[in-house]
């Protein structure tokens, strides 16, 4: 799903009119295509399988002698393929098994009694070749294959009808010729049916995926920020929320905040100071790693949210981090009180609170305030929030 983005979805909505998406749409495809059939497979085998059952009445109405082999033929083949239909699907599910067996149920189901209707010379075989009718709906209409499997299904019942009727031999040519035109002229529209069924499908498929692409597009923008791809004020409440809503932790913030940013802009320029601020959200984020958290906080202030790390590893991290802004030489080229700033630095706040303790604005507040100590005592160091307390720093 990954891959699927709303401009390859519309160019696939361009050339719907293909029975057959390009990768990786037909995949998508064929799970959903299971997955709306799947649940009902039981139930649609059963009904039909139950109706295919009554109309053994049929056979003991209509072919005399021969009614008792067509009735053994429904209960003793039908009935134990259509349980395997449902047996097989619950096993082994996929799209192409469900075509296989639907076509192979609308086979059995015109064969088994057609064949009997075939060597009898019933004077009812014309209302008995009827039944067919049903057979076609069954599989066409009601287990809904795809297009082409539906096409054999089709042809291969029409083909069952037109022999065994001609074996039977007991029609009229002008009998026999309306049983072949009928047919023909269903089974006909029936497939046009299914087209349009599959056609259809396909497109409100490629619809909903488009709705759901683009739902996921609207949930990512409102929880991260365009410039650096960071989670963003928004997604850093909820995460807070889930967090505090656990069991008891440690959880640990890195605030980090560019130094002289406001001096860097004026030297560079914003493009660069945007440059400049992916760079140091990059750095952040690949030292933080998976497990944790990188949110854009402010304009070049950044945050980690470090659950499950106590103060003295966050520390340890932020002391890691802050040299390897530097050794990135991004150079800063300002002036401070005659000073010349060689190279981009930022200052670093870490705090750790037990979740049960703390409420998670005191986590941010001992951050922030670690970090503005940082920035009291000349830029370019981490200190924690028991240093700010206490006035014990550490300096770098
Ligand atoms: P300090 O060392 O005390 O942090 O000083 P500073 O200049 O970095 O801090 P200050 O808060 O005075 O200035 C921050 C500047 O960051 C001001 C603002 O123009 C700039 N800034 C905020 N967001 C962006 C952004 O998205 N892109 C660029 N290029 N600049 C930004
Ligand atoms: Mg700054
Ligand atoms: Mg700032």
């Amino acid at each position: 799903m990954s891959r699927i983005t709303i401009d390859r979805v519309d160019s696939e909505l361009e050339r719907n009119n293909k029975l057959a998406f390009s990768e990786p749409f037909e995949t998508e495809y064929q799970k959903n295509y299971l997955a709306d059939r799947l649940p009902m497979v039981t139930l649609w085998v059963s009904v039909g399988t139950f109706f295919y059952c009554l109309a053994a009445l049929g056979d003991l109405d209509m072919l005399g002698d021969n009614s008792a082999l067509a009735v053994s033929l429904r209960f003793g083949i039908f009935v134990p393929y259509a349980i395997g239909v449902i047996i097989a699907m619950r096993l082994w599910p996929s799209a192409l098994l469900y075509d296989v067996l639907a076509v192979g149920s609308g086979l059995l189901g015109a064969v088994l009694p057609m064949s009997v209707l075939a060597f009898t010379d019933s004077p009812f075989a014309y209302n008995y070749q009827t039944g067919t009718v049903s057979t076609l709906l069954y599989v066409v209409v009601l287990l809904r294959p795809r297009f082409y499997s539906a096409m054999i299904a089709v042809a291969g019942i029409l083909t069952i009808q037109f022999v065994t009727t001609f074996l039977n031999g007991g029609f009229a040519s002008v009998a026999y010729a309306g049983i072949v035109s009928f047919y023909v002229t269903f089974g006909a529209f029936l497939l046009l049916v299914s087209y349009s069924f599959e056609q259809a499908e396909r497109r409100s498929f490629l619809q909903n995926l488009r709705n759901d692409v683009l739902t996921d597009q609207l949930r990512f923008q409102s929880e991260h920020d365009d410039l650096t791809g960071l989670r963003n004020r928004r997604s850093l409440t909820s995460l807070l929320d889930d967090v505090w809503n656990g069991s008891d932790r440690s959880v640990a913030a890195i605030m980090v905040d560019i130094d002289y940013f406001k001096l860097y802009n004026d030297v560079h320029g914003h493009i660069s100071g945007d440059n400049c601020i992916q760079t140091v959200s990059r750095i952040l984020t690949e030292a933080v790693g998976p497990d944790h958290f990188v949110f854009r906080y402010g304009g070049e202030e950044l945050l980690a949210i470090l659950p499950d790390c106590e103060l003295d590893d966050a520390i340890a991290l932020a002391e890691k981090i802050r040299p390897t802004i530097v050794e990135a030489r991004l150079p800063h080229h300002g002036v401070v009180d005659g000073c010349p700033l060689e190279l981009v630095t930022a200052s670093f706040g870490v705090a750790a609170v037990n979740t049960t303790q703390r409420m998670s604005g005191q986590l941010l507040a001992e951050a922030d305030n670690a970090l503005y100590k940082s920035k009291g005592l000349g830029r370019n160091r981490v200190t924690s929030s028991i240093a700010a307390q206490t006035g014990q720093l550490t300096f770098h």
